[in-house]
């Protein structure tokens, strides 16, 4: 058989599995199909960028325009596009990112991990932060302020060790504060583009609040002050976000 022909046979099973998606699943499933079969006709790309929810310099003066912009279009889009250069045998392409870091462990390749973790990371922590030019005061409410006062005792409190957590990170990684099998709130850290889902020595659980402390996050406007950057994000914290998360 030719190598057109075979690619022909394959490109209709491909389009048969969307059309059958569409039939039986829905438009949502159908979109999904579409851009797994992509995948594997290795016509687009899997994995794509999510849009940002607001502009590059809504998050000032907490987080600049510059910054954002760079860290978004370059640093984020950069993992993306490794991972859509990185076929996996591994990853199940039509299982959520959440689950597909849930399969990452010491055995998974490095660019993977390395690339999985970034684009998830990322697109949670976008999420995680909303604009306050006005400085107003940022707190948690209902659920979620009650669960860090029975944990933390207050959010001062809260707010001091995740603080203390994410500046001494040596290096580059995350601070999160998790949601524990058992319910409970808790902080980690993780190294590099580790996360609180995968199956690594951290302590696993489900990430309800990510900060990014890599020097990429805020060298542009803090230097080597991270600690600058780290009070300043408190203000830009997306509390909503980190309520539903936390219920869901
Ligand atoms: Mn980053």
């Amino acid at each position: 058989m030719s190598n057109d022909r075979r690619d022909f046979l394959k490109k209709s099973a491909l389009l048969g599995l969307v059309g059958l998606g569409k039939n039986l699943l829905g438009e949502e499933k159908l979109s999904h199909l579409e851009t797994v079969s992509n995948k594997i006709a290795g016509t687009d790309n899997a994995f794509t960028l999510p849009k940002l929810p607001y502009a590059y310099n809504a998050l000032e003066p907490f987080i600049d325009a510059k910054t954002m912009e760079i860290h978004y279009t370059k640093h984020h889009q950069a993992y993306v596009n490794k991972l859509n250069e990185t076929p996996s045998t591994n990853i199940d392409y039509l299982s959520s990112d959440d689950v597909k870091c849930s399969h990452i462990d010491k055995t998974t390749s490095a660019v993977m991990r390395n690339n999985l973790g970034g684009h998830f990371n990322h697109s949670l922590f976008w999420t995680l932060l909303k604009p306050n030019p006005e400085s107003k005061a940022n707190l948690p409410e209902g659920k979620i302020a009650k669960a860090i006062e029975a944990e933390f005792k207050s959010f001062d409190d809260l707010k001091k060790e995740f603080s203390e957590k994410a500046l001494k990170i040596f290096g580059s990684g995350w601070c999160w504060l998790i949601k524990t099998n058992e319910g409970k709130l808790k902080i980690i850290t993780t190294p590099n583009q580790d996360n609180p889902l995968m199956n690594l020595e951290n302590e696993k659980g489900k990430p309800v609040l990510a900060l990014d402390v890599w020097e990429h996050a805020y060298y542009l406007k803090y230097q080597n002050k991270r600690v600058d950057y780290i009070t300043g994000w408190w203000n830009i914290v997306n509390w909503n976000k980190v309520e539903e998360l936390y219920s869901q």
